[in-house]
C-alpha cells in the first residue's frame, strides 16, 4: 500500500508521447512521461509503489508541487484522477428544489427595456420585434433603487446597471437615458461607483451613438461581418440593410470613452467570412474584445433552417481569428473557454442575477425574456409587485437556480474543463431539442480550453527538478 494520496483533483491529457497532468484547483500543469503518469494512477488507486531512487525523486517533486500528500487515512469523496476525457456529454438533470429561503441582495441589474426591435435577425433567440412590450419606467427606477439600497446595506461600493435584449434597448432611448440619470443621482447620494453597459444591435441615430459613446462604461455591438452577411442575417425590420448603420456606430463608439466589444454569431454558411470580418473589426475600430459564438438553434433560427458550424470548423476559425486579432492587440473570446479563471458556475444565472424583463418579471437568464419561454419555470424567479413597489421572489426557484453549478453536473465530473466552463450554459442545456448543440459546445470548450492550457504550460517557468517527470 502507498503512503501517499492525491492532494487535489488531477486530470491527464495525452500530448504526443507525453501527457499533460493538470490540477486546475492548484493552478498547476506539467508535462510528464508514462512512468510519472502511472505513478499518479497507482497513488490514486492506492496500489503499492516501486521503491527505487527514481520513484523517490518523482514522489518528492509531486509532494513539493502539492499534487500528492501523505495519506490521511480518511476515505470517501476526495480527489480523483488522473482521469481521461469523456468523449461526449449527456444532458444533465436539474436537481429537485430545496425551499430554504436565502436573502437575495443584488447590486447589479440588467433592464430589458423593450422587446421591440428595428432588426429581424434570422436567428434571433427572442424573436425580437414580433410582439413589442416595454418596461415601465417606474419598475426600472425601483429596480435601480433596490440594487442601490443593497449596495449601501452590504457596504459594497459600486453598482452596475445594464441594458439588454428581448429587443433593441436603444429603441427605448428615453427610458434608457432616464434610468442612467436616476442611477447616477442615487449613486452620488450614497457615494457609490456606477458602471453602465448596453448590448445593442448598433442600428440607431447619431444622438444615441453620441450618448452611448460618451456615457456608457461598456457597449457590446452585435455584428456578423461583411455587409453581405450582416444584411442577410441581420436585416432591418423593413427588410433594408443594417451594415452601414452598424459600421457608423462602431466608428463613433471607437472615438468615445466607453469600452467597446463586438459579438459575432457564426453559422455553417457564414463562418468562412468570419476571419475577414474579425480582421476588419480589429484593424479599423478600437475594440477591447471580439466575441465569437456558434449559432445556438432556437427562436427564429428554427424557421430559417440555419445551422451552427461544426465544432471542428468553429475551433479552426476561432484559432485563426485569435491570431489575426492579436496582430492588432485585440482579444478574441468564446464563452466556453476560460482556462485562466476558476468557477463553479458558467454565469451569474446561479447567483441568481437580477434581470428585469419588459413585463416586470425577474429572470436569471438573458436568453429567457418572457413567460412563454419553455425554460421560464427555471429562470423566471420573481416579479414586480406594483402595490408594494417592490420585487417578490420565489425562494424555491432561487434555491434551484443556486444549484445550477458544475458541482451538480454529473456529466462534467471527469472533465478537465469543469472549473473553467463550469458546466457551460444551463439555459442552452435546458432548451428542448438543444442536445446536439450542447454536445458540440462541449467539444469546442475542451479544445479551446486545452489551447489555453497549453499556452499557460509553455509560458510557465519550469519548476526546478521537473525534468524528472519527463525523463525515461
Ligand atoms: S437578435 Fe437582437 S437585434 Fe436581432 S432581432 Fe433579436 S433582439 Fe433584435
Ligand atoms: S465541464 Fe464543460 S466541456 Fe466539460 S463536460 Fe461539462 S459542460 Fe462539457
Amino acid at each position: 500500500m502507498t503512503r501517499y494520496q492525491l492532494a487535489t483533483e488531477i486530470f491527464s491529457l495525452p500530448r504526443g508521447r507525453e501527457h499533460i497532468v493538470y490540477a486546475p484547483l492548484q493552478r498547476t500543469s506539467l508535462l510528464v512521461n508514462d512512468a510519472a503518469l502511472n505513478l499518479l494512477a497507482d497513488i490514486a488507486a492506492e496500489r503499492s509503489l516501486p521503491r527505487d531512487s527514481r520513484t523517490r525523486e518523482v514522489l518528492d517533486l509531486l509532494l513539493e508541487l502539492e499534487l500528492i500528500g501523505p495519506k490521511s487515512g480518511r476515505r470517501g469523496a476526495g480527489p480523483t484522477g488522473p482521469t481521461r476525457q469523456p468523449d461526449a456529454a449527456t444532458p444533465h438533470e436539474r436537481p429537485a428544489a430545496d425551499v430554504t429561503p436565502i436573502p437575495l441582495r443584488p447590486t447589479a441589474c440588467t433592464l430589458f427595456l423593450t422587446t421591440a426591435c428595428n432588426l429581424r435577425c434570422l436567428y434571433c433567440y427572442a424573436s425580437g420585434g414580433d410582439r413589442p412590450r416595454h418596461l415601465d419606467e417606474r419598475v426600472a427606477r425601483d429596480a435601480i433603487d433596490f440594487i442601490v439600497s443593497n449596495a449601501v446595506e452590504s457596504e459594497v461600493g459600486e453598482v452596475t446597471v445594464a441594458f439588454h435584449g428581448g429587443g433593441e434597448p436603444t429603441l427605448a432611448g428615453e427610458t434608457l437615458v432616464h434610468c442612467v440619470e436616476h442611477a447616477r443621482r442615487r449613486c452620488r447620494e450614497h457615494g457609490l461607483e456606477l458602471s453602465t453597459g448596453v448590448a445593442t444591435n448598433g442600428v440607431m441615430g447619431d444622438g444615441m451613438r453620441d450618448y452611448l459613446a460618451d456615457t456608457m462604461t461598456s457597449v457590446m455591438v452585435s455584428v456578423d461581418g461583411p455587409a453581405a452577411v450582416q444584411d442577410r442575417l441581420r436585416p432591418q425590420a423593413n427588410g433594408g440593410p443594417s451594415s452601414a448603420a452598424v459600421e457608423r456606430t462602431l466608428e463613433r463608439l471607437s472615438a468615445g470613452a466607453c469600452s467597446v466589444g463586438a459579438r459575432l454569431t457564426c453559422t455553417s454558411d457564414t463562418i468562412e467570412h468570419v476571419p475577414a470580418a474579425v480582421r476588419h473589426l480589429a484593424a479599423d475600430y478600437k475594440l477591447a474584445t471580439i466575441h465569437l459564438e456558434p449559432l445556438f438553434a432556437c427562436g427564429r433560427s428554427l424557421h430559417h433552417d440555419l445551422q451552427p458550424p461544426s465544432a471542428d470548423r468553429f475551433v479552426e476559425t476561432f484559432r485563426r481569428c485569435r491570431a489575426l486579432a492579436a496582430e492588432h492587440g485585440v482579444t478574441v473570446v468564446y464563452s466556453g473557454a476560460r482556462q485562466p479563471s476558476l468557477a463553479h458556475a458558467f454565469c451569474q444565472a446561479s447567483a441568481p442575477s437580477f434581470n428585469v424583463t419588459s413585463d416586470g418579471d425577474i429572470t436569471a437568464c438573458y436568453e429567457v425574456t418572457g413567460r412563454d419561454d419553455p425554460r421560464a419555470e427555471t429562470f423566471i424567479y420573481g416579479a414586480y409587485d406594483p402595490a408594494q413597489r417592490a420585487f417578490a421572489f420565489d425562494d424555491a426557484r432561487i434555491a434551484a437556480l443556486r444549484r445550477l453549478t458544475v458541482d451538480d453536473a454529473p456529466r462534467c465530473a471527469l472533465c478537465f474543463c469543469k472549473y473553467h466552463c463550469a458546466g457551460d450554459c444551463a439555459s442552452k442545456r435546458l432548451y428542448p431539442g438543444g442536445e446536439e448543440s450542447v454536445i458540440a459546445r462541449c467539444q469546442i470548450n475542451r479544445r479551446l480550453t486545452r489551447d489555453q492550457l497549453e499556452d499557460a504550460l509553455m509560458g510557465t517557468p519550469v519548476p526546478a527538478g521537473v525534468e524528472a517527470l519527463t525523463k525515461g
